[in-house]
């Protein structure tokens, strides 16, 4: 029976050797099987002709390779590409975007489905927290991209995972924890740490604990230089001011030396993009090794701000430049697939969401992403 089986897309190397060791086998399997998996692409067992026969049928009474299911597929001219995938019905259906650069082909992808935090800005929040993504649901996601891209042709598949989709990881740790390791091991993804970032809105005890489990890229959601403007944007601000946030990020950098933090910051007309908040944002970052990243606020209906004026973006831009911070204004991209936004958005037909039961309908859901292009 399928419940009974293990999902082999929820396991890391560490717990595929534990569940071959738990089956009688070698935890060298573990390596050939995620090389099939995640490399090769290869989900049938009795495709994987390095094991034995009798493995092969244990495997399929045992085990599952099970996918999210891809229920939209879309294409902007500008070569961004949407994928919409269902993880166990319509209620559950999640977006990952991929956005071709230069050299580099990165893969936004989601941690949860809905979110807790509630941000004032984010369309997300409108929809309430459903729950948290398996691990097998989170690499999934780079599983389908990746292996999209090598049968178009493109070699290298993904080259960098940015985790500002939909969600706050750090509150989903675990399982986000195991399809990090997925990323960077050589035998599935084989990512470098520098290469996969996660973006927190700042839950301070999971950074804590992030920096002693792994370096990857640590991308922290500020929005705001004050705490009274911050509690505003972001109310997880409430629990973990702007000082005890920074005194973290300082650790994680110090920890892993002189790597630096990237602050997203979203620019928001008349509420946190003035000269004023720009000379905040520069105090309280001095010290810290960092990148800043300007975001214009991508509307979506209803929303209850506007998007700063090109001038004042650079205005702000100008002055934390010229004061040594590291800045980059993100471009938007895939705008005619809806593609181009912070987050990703179900346009829930139900404002009421949260107290009724998720009525989000396929066709419903458009979903808008922003993302880490220069
Ligand atoms: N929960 C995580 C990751 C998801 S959001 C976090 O907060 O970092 C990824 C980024 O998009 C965050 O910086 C978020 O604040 C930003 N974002 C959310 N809604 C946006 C919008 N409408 N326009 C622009 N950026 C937005």
């Amino acid at each position: 029976m399928s419940e009974t089986r293990t999902n082999l897309f929820d396991l890391d190397r560490t717990a595929m050797e534990a569940f071959f060791v738990a089956i009688g086998e070698k935890p060298f399997r573990a390596k050939q099987v995620l090389q099939w998996i995640h490399q090769r692409g290869v989900t049938d067992f009795d495709a994987m002709t390095d094991l034995a026969k009798s493995l092969r049928a244990r495997l399929k009474e045992l085990a599952t390779v099970d996918l999210p299911e891809v229920a939209i597929d879309q294409r902007s001219r500008d070569g961004t590409r949407k994928w919409l995938l269902q993880m166990d019905g319509v209620e559950n259906a999640v977006e990952c975007v991929l956005i071709p650069e230069d050299k580099r082909m990165t893969l936004c992808i989601s941690s949860q489905v809905g979110c807790t935090l509630n941000c004032s800005f984010c369309s997300t929040a409108k929809q309430g927290f459903n729950r948290n993504l398996s691990t097998a649901e989170i690499i999934g996601q780079l599983y389908l991209a990746h292996h999209a891209l090598l049968a178009d042709g493109r070699d290298g598949g993904i080259t960098n995972v940015v985790m500002m989709g939909m969600g706050e990881p750090l509150l989903n740790y675990e399982a986000v924890m195991r399809a990090l390791n997925i990323m960077c091991d050589d035998f599935a993804y084989g990512l470098s740490k520098r290469r996969v970032t996660i973006s927190t809105a700042g839950v301070v005890p999971a950074i804590r604990r992030l920096h002693e489990d792994t370096d990857v890229s640590l991308a922290v959601s500020l929005h705001a230089p004050t705490d009274e403007l911050r509690n505003e944007l972001v109310p997880l601000n409430r629990k973990y001011p702007i000082a005890e946030l920074l005194d973290a990020c300082r650790d994680y950098v110090q920890e892993h030396n002189r790597r630096r933090i990237t602050f997203e910051y979203v620019m928001l007309k008349g509420v946190n993009d003035s000269l004023d908040h720009a000379r905040q944002l520069v105090k309280l970052l001095r010290g810290i090794p960092s990148k800043l990243n300007l975001i214009p606020f991508n509307p979506y209906p209803h929303a209850l701000y506007e998007c700063s004026d090109p001038a004042t973006i650079d205005r702000f831009r100008d002055h934390v430049v010229s004061k040594g911070i590291v800045t980059v204004t993100r471009k938007t991209r895939g705008d005619d697939i809806d593609a181009a936004c912070g987050q990703l958005v179900g346009r829930v037909k139900d404002r009421s969401r949260r107290s009724q039961k998720h009525q989000i309908s396929i066709q419903n859901l458009t979903g808008t992403i922003h993302h880490a292009t220069r």
